[in-house]
C-alpha cells in the first residue's frame, strides 16, 4: 500500500510528531509513503504561515528514514499551494530541494482560502468557474510539480458546494484534464474529503473516469493525513473503484522521476 500525501508537524495545520506518523503508516501496513508537507506563499489567514523549514524538515526526515528503512520506504516530498500571483515564488522553492515528489493544490481562490469561504447561493456557479479558471491558469504558468492535488477540494467544504451539479463545470474540468494529460502530469486520488460532510473522493468518481478516458493514466494515492490513525484511509475501498474505472498502476515517485506499481 502506497500513501503519497502525508502530513506531519512540519506542515502548519499538523501537530503529530513525524515519527508517530511513520509509525502509524508501518501499523497501517504501508509498504510506502511520502510526506508532503505545506508550503504557501503570501496565505490569505493571518494566523496560518505555513513556512516551510526544509533543514528541519530533511534533516528529521533522513534520520527516520535510517531508522525505520527495514520496515518501510519513505519519500520526501512537497504540497505546494497555488495561486495566480506566487507562481514564480513556487518555481524557485521547488528547485530548492532535491523533493521525490511534489503535489500542487490549490487551496485558494481570489486570494481566500476555501475552507474560510461562504458560498452563496447564487454565486456558486460563478465560484466554480474562477476555480477552475485559476487552476488551468496555474498549471499553464508553473509546471515543476508531479501531480494534482485533489482538484475539485473547492467540492468539499460547503453545503452549497457539495449540493452543486458538477457536470456543469465538465468542460472547464475536461481543458484542466487534457492539459495535465499533454504535460505529463498527473492527478491525485485524495480521500480526505471522506471525512468531512461532503463524503466524497477529491476529484470524484466521474472526473477521475473522465481522466482515464481522456487518456489520463498517472494517478497517485493521498490519505492527506495529519495524524497517524488516518493514514491509508479508505484505500482498499479507493483502489476498488480505480481497478473497475479500469486503472492497473498507481503511480510512485522517486527524485521526480515516475514510476508505476501495480494495484
Ligand atoms: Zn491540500
Ligand atoms: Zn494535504
Amino acid at each position: 500500500m502506497y500513501d503519497y500525501h502525508i502530513h506531519s508537524h512540519f506542515s502548519e495545520d499538523s501537530s503529530s510528531e513525524m515519527e508517530d506518523m511513520v509509525k502509524g503508516a508501518i501499523l497501517q501496513g504501508a509498504k510506502e509513503i511520502c510526506f508532503t508537507e505545506h508550503k504557501e506563499f503570501d496565505y490569505p489567514v493571518d494566523e496560518l504561515e505555513f513556512e516551510l523549514d526544509l533543514l528541519k524538515y530533511e534533516k528529521k526526515f533522513y534520520e527516520l528514514r535510517e531508522k525505520y528503512m527495514d520496515r518501510i520506504d519513505m519519500k520526501i516530498g512537497l504540497e505546494l499551494g497555488l495561486q495566480k500571483h506566487i507562481l514564480k515564488e513556487c518555481g524557485e522553492f521547488v528547485k530548492k530541494f532535491p523533493f521525490d515528489f511534489v503535489i500542487a493544490s490549490q487551496h485558494c481562490m481570489d486570494k481566500k482560502d476555501l475552507y474560510y469561504m461562504k458560498l452563496e447561493e447564487k454565486n456558486v456557479k460563478g465560484a466554480f468557474d474562477t476555480y477552475f479558471e485559476e487552476l488551468y491558469y496555474d498549471i499553464r504558468n508553473f509546471q515543476d510539480f508531479d501531480v494534482i492535488g485533489h482538484l475539485d477540494l473547492i467540492r468539499r467544504y460547503t453545503k452549497e458546494a457539495q449540493e452543486y451539479d458538477i457536470s456543469k463545470s465538465y468542460q472547464e474540468i475536461e481543458e484542466i484534464l487534457r492539459y495535465l494529460i499533454d504535460i505529463g502530469k498527473g492527478i491525485e486520488v485524495n480521500t480526505g474529503g471522506l471525512y468531512y460532510s461532503s463524503k466524497l473522493l477529491n476529484p470524484s468518481v466521474d472526473i477521475i473516469k473522465m481522466y482515464k478516458s481522456l487518456g489520463g493514466e498517472i494517478i497517485t494515492f493521498g490519505s492527506d493525513a495529519h495524524k497517524p490513525d488516518r493514514i491509508l484511509g479508505y484505500y482498499k475501498e479507493t483502489m476498488e473503484i480505480l481497478k473497475t474505472i479500469g486503472f492497473k498502476y498507481l503511480s510512485t515517485y522517486t527524485e521526480r522521476k515516475l514510476d508505476f506499481v501495480k494495484i
